[in-house]
């Protein structure tokens, strides 16, 4: 989708600070940081958000959920913990238009989440 932010990113058209590329998705740094790890872990797929989901894509959350998991462990993360969101839609903030797993780490998280 050539108006969409992350897909702009996807194909290099818009820099980012890469931190992990495969065929299936891409991983780079928040551009505005909410904890000392924060990473966006994106599909290559254009999806707008979860609520546009179909079965096919139940492997892709799978990998990207497994690969958010490998990058926290990569920083150091894994025992003392961290957080992954996937925002949907206004209420929750959504703002960029293609689905994105959040991973934060490095400080206490607050929960419930405000
Ligand atoms: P959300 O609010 O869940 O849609 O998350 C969108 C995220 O994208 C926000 O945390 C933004 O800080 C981040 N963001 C926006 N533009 C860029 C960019 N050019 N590079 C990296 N992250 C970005
Ligand atoms: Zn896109």
């Amino acid at each position: 989708m050539s108006d969409c932010l992350f897909c702009q990113i996807i194909e290099g058209r818009i820099p980012a600070a890469m931190v992990h590329q495969d065929d299936t998705l891409v991983a780079f740094r928040d551009i505005n940081p909410q904890a000392p790890l924060h990473l966006l872990i994106v599909p290559r797929k254009h999806i707008a958000s979860l609520n546009d989901l179909s079965p096919e894509d139940d492997a892709l959350i799978g990998v990207l959920m497994r690969r958010a998991a490998a990058l926290a462990r990569a920083h150091g993360y894994e025992e003392r913990g961290y957080r992954t969101v996937f925002n949907t839609n206004r209420e929750a903030g959504q703002t960029v238009f293609h689905i994105h797993l959040h991973l934060l780490a490095g400080r206490s998280l607050a929960w419930p989440p405000g």
